[in-house]
């Protein structure tokens, strides 16, 4: 079960577009002042090394986070006009990297502190079950002066969200949560609860905004999972999104290389109603910098 290791995956191209949704869509929530509980059942380690033993074996990043970033920001020549949501996540990503080199990346619980308000206003949760990323992500949450804000527990986050919601009412008695479900998948039930988790939810709390990471891979659950997720969406009488980007074929592989995940998609219940604007701008950028070869592609349905 504990064989996923995201430190091999961090800042690939599906990490870019889980971030730059969780971005965006946390900018508008955070435009209103009452407090937001954010939750992540999946948390990770929380900051990888670019340059360390994982990512030099996987080196996903070169094709994700790392691409991007020269693209748009090339070292020693002025930045590239990108949409606003890119810019701000690669002003993140950069803020972790004062040198210039990418050698840091902010994985979900970082992104997420990184928004967060100060007067104890916002609460984070984060779960992760790995022993050894939740110690890790203890041990990186501990360094921060927002450490009150934030909450580690070494649980099964598809659990651990449940009593969370719906959430106390913030200061001007307002209830608002936002959660991250962001699972390996490595394992086939992943899916099934992904889903389950999702109908538990939006009955608990209705209006909370929740948003899912899912690989686009060819295996049956892989496929039916956004058809599941619209479907529950559609019943429980909320909009939805879902944004996939794929960068498609390495053309320098040899037909027996195996390819790697090369294609994955962000779905949100209740989305702010300016994430579709914000991706329609970006997503195609995204493609032209990270695109790779066939099956690259792009697409943005809403519903609801
Ligand atoms: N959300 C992170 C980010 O964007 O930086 C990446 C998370 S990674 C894709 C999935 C993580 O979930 C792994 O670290 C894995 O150990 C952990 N995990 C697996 N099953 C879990 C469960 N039931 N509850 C909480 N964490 C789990």
């Amino acid at each position: 079960m504990f064989s996923y290791r995201h430190a091999f995956h961090a800042g690939n191209h599906a990490d870019v577009l889980k971030h730059i949704t969780l971005i965006a869509t946390l900018r508008h929530l955070m435009q209103k002042e009452a407090g937001i509980t954010l939750v992540d059942t999946h948390a990770g380690a929380g900051l990888y090394r670019l340059d360390g033993d994982y990512t030099e074996t996987g080196g996903e990043a070169k094709d994700g986070v790392v691409k991007l970033m020269a693209a748009l920001r090339p070292a020693g020549a002025a930045p590239v006009a990108a949409a606003p949501v890119i810019d701000d996540y690669l002003d993140l990503i950069a803020s972790y990297n004062p040198s210039g080199l990418l050698r840091v990346y902010p994985g979900s619980p970082f992104v997420l502190h990184s928004l967060l308000r100060t007067e104890s206003r916002d609460k984070l949760k984060l779960f992760e079950l790995h022993p050894t990323d939740s110690r890790t992500l203890n041990a990186n949450i501990a360094q921060l002066e927002a450490g009150r804000q934030i909450a580690v527990a070494l649980q099964d986050g598809f659990e651990g969200v449940k009593p969370l919601l719906p959430p106390p009412p913030s200061a001007t008695g307002s209830k608002r949560a936002v959660v991250l479900i962001d699972p390996s998948y490595e394992i086939k039930s992943d899916y099934g609860k992904v889903s389950a988790c999702i109908q538990e939810l939006i009955r608990r709390f209705p209006t909370g905004t929740y948003l899912v990471w899912y690989p686009i891979i060819p295996r049956p659950e892989a496929h039916d999972l956004p058809r599941r997720l619209k479907t529950l969406s559609n019943q429980a009488q909320r909009p939805w999104l879902n944004a996939t980007l794929a960068i498609g074929q390495d053309p320098t592989h040899g037909p027996d290389d195996r390819p790697g995940l090369t294609a994955s998609g962000m779905f949100v219940i209740n989305p702010p109603h300016t994430l579709k604007a914000a991706l329609q701008v970006a997503l195609p950028q995204l493609l032209t910098h990270l695109g790779r070869g066939r099956g690259k592609g792009q697409t943005l349905d809403t519903g609801g």
